[in-house]
């Protein structure tokens, strides 16, 4: 087919405001294509080569287009730059010198969509030595033969900037309505949702029609597209809804699907990119977990303070691109745990049509956690207070909430339903000040902190009691002159026993009487059955505590203990944060 045909349909598409429009558009294009060219226009109207998972990305340097711009027209390099400049857009520049080429072609000829498709895949294969020029050359050739409309789509296209808007959903819809009836639209959907390949949906339904996308089934190193989760207000609500329900601890991490095989392992993110690199601690850890390989497992990656066993805030890790090396250090510093919570491949076997009972089994029997791969905590019940005391036993453990699961769902890859139902905590609110802390005790540090602390036991001060009670561990924010000579700066104040003007559920290493002042950032306060500052105020049985707390470096030499913050602010600034973020806007 040729290359101007999808382009008049990519025109009208960019003169619509209308999604139905744009379907409508899109169907005609698809009817008009040929079996074989059906997958390469799939991708092309995305401005995409292949699906992706792959990371096989387009994305040439602009700098190198306006060169090639330049080349193929005869105009000067710094005249297609102050053109761009003023456009912003390359694709329009390309339209507009094109059009006014002083060098035409000797001869050309019209471009087809395999011969648009194939010069791009080339473009984005090439790599090493001299490929630049080769990337250069594959251009040109597109160009000396491309109409002004086709010459501006295909610049948008090799630089990543297509423009369309047509979404995933978009293209569903155009191939299910030129493939099938409407009803048949979920059997479409459900087949992009398991192979998370447009194009391959595509080339399916072209050779062998609607039946054939039975056969396409979950596979090894394609990532399935994730099943989300609705959401309700109270664990009463969530178990009328489901009845005896599965409840997991809801990690605060990043989803990871994982693809273990006899040769390779790689992980996917819940944007179905490849992050296997970034994340060298989990392809370790599941070598050694995995009992099974030919296995797909999901779970959730926390990066752990290995001094507190506590979790970090994600940002820790969330941007582990860089070098090698890079990654390699983070991954020594803040390794991350996965918390596997899913299986949905056993020996080659897809789990996704059984039940959640039978995939959690699966997930049991086939993984031996290690420090790096565990199991994500679960409780099986039909009782809200079961339920309630779970959740705040999966808030004392550093999560977000719980995530209650129904036991006969099937997995729904790409679909949100009542099937996972979360629940977040409630009670937390932002932590926009510093506050000051009593140090009160210590815990031994760990790897890297042994013989030092690992971190210490924080406490605000209770007026009315004339007690500190403590708030949270603190153990980043420190640098290593500061940590070494912890041991030292508090043997002073070191005594045998918890001192009696310190109320404490933890057993620390170490205990001080209340001396030191530190100022301290959080990201939250939160409640927690662990921590005894305001216990019992907002909730039966539960103080409050301090979410990824800070040192910020300052030690407040200038407050005597009675100074620091107390129970009571705590209280009023948690009872404000929520007050204000229960507020409708
Ligand atoms: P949210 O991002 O708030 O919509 O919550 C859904 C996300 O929670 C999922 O995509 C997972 O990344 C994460 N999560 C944490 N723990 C679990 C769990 N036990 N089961 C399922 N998802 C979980």
């Amino acid at each position: 087919m040729q290359f101007a045909r999808a382009v008049e349909v990519y025109e009208q598409i960019e003169g619509t405001t209308k999604r139905l429009e744009m379907t409508g558009l899109l169907v005609g294009l698809l009817r008009d294509t040929p079996p074989e060219d059906l997958d390469k226009v799939v991708y092309l109207t995305q401005g995409r080569i292949h699906p992706d998972y792959l990371g096989v990305e387009l994305g040439l340097a602009e700098k190198m287009v306006i060169r090639v711009l330049a080349h193929a027209t005869g105009l000067d390099e710094g005249r297609v730059e102050k053109l761009w400049k003023e456009k912003g857009d390359l694709g329009l520049v390309a339209e507009q010198v094109i059009a006014s080429r002083r060098l035409k072609p000797l001869e050309s000829t019209p471009l087809t969509v395999a011969k648009v498709y194939a010069n791009l895949d080339s473009i984005a294969q090439e790599g090493g030595e001299g490929s630049q020029e080769r990337k250069i050359r594959l251009l040109s050739d597109l160009l000396s033969n491309a109409t002004p409309r086709e010459a501006k789509y295909i610049v948008r296209m090799v630089v990543g900037k297509m423009r369309l808007g047509v979404a995933d959903m978009t293209i569903v819809d155009a191939l299910a309505a030129t493939f099938a009836t409407k009803t048949d639209r979920d059997r479409v959907e459900r087949a992009y949702n398991v192979s998370s390949d447009l194009g391959e949906v595509a080339r399916v339904l072209a050779s062998k029609g609607l039946k054939g996308l039975e056969s396409v089934h979950l596979k090894l190193f394609r990532p399935i597209r994730a099943m989300l989760a609705e959401r309700l207000e109270t664990l009463d609500e969530i178990l009328s809804r489901l009845g005896k329900c599965a409840l997991e601890y809801k990690y605060d991490g990043l989803r990871v699907q994982a693809h273990i095989g006899t040769e390779k392992i790689e992980l996917f993110s819940r944007h179905l990119e490849n992050i296997t690199g970034q994340f060298p601690e989990i392809v370790e850890g599941l070598r050694s977990a995995v009992k099974d390989r030919a296995a797909i497992l999901e779970g959730e990656a926390v990066p752990v303070d290995p001094n507190t066993g506590e979790f970090l805030p994600f940002q820790e890790v969330s941007r582990r691109r860089g070098r090698k090396t890079d990654v390699d250090k983070m991954a020594m510093e803040f390794p991350v745990t996965l918390f596997a919570f899913d299986c949905l491949l056993r020996e080659n076997d897809d789990l996704t049509p059984r039940p959640y009972r039978e995939r959690r089994k699966a997930l049991d029997s086939i993984l031996r956690p290690n420090d790096r791969i565990r199991l994500a905590t679960v409780r099986i019940t039909d009782s809200v207070k079961e339920a309630e005391q779970f959740f705040d036993e999966a808030l004392q453990a550093g999560c977000e909430g719980l995530m209650a699961k129904a036991l006969e769902s099937t997995y729904d890859a790409g679909a949100r339903g009542f099937q996972w139902i979360k629940f977040k905590k409630e009670y937390s609110a932002a932590l926009s000040d510093t506050i000051d802390l009593v140090v009160v005790g210590a815990f031994a540090g760990r790897g890297k902190r042994a013989g030092t602390y690992g971190a210490l036991l924080m406490a605000a001060y209770d007026e009315q009691a004339d007690v500190f009670r403590t708030t949270c561990k603190l153990g980043t924010g420190f640098d290593d002159e500061t940590l070494r000579h912890l041991p030292d700066k508090f043997k002073g104040s070191q005594r045998e026993r918890r001192p009696p003007r310190v109320d404490s559920k933890l057993e620390a290493d170490a205990w001080f009487d209340p001396e030191a002042v530190l100022e301290v950032r959080g990201a939250e306060i939160t409640v927690s059955p662990v921590h005894t500052a305001a216990w019992d105020k907002v909730r039966p049985g539960a103080g409050l505590a301090i979410r990824f707390p800070r040192f910020t470096g300052r030690w407040r030499d200038d407050k005597k203990p009675e100074d620091a913050t107390s129970t009571k602010e705590l209280l009023e600034m948690y009872n404000l944060q929520i007050k204000r973020a229960r507020k409708p806007t």
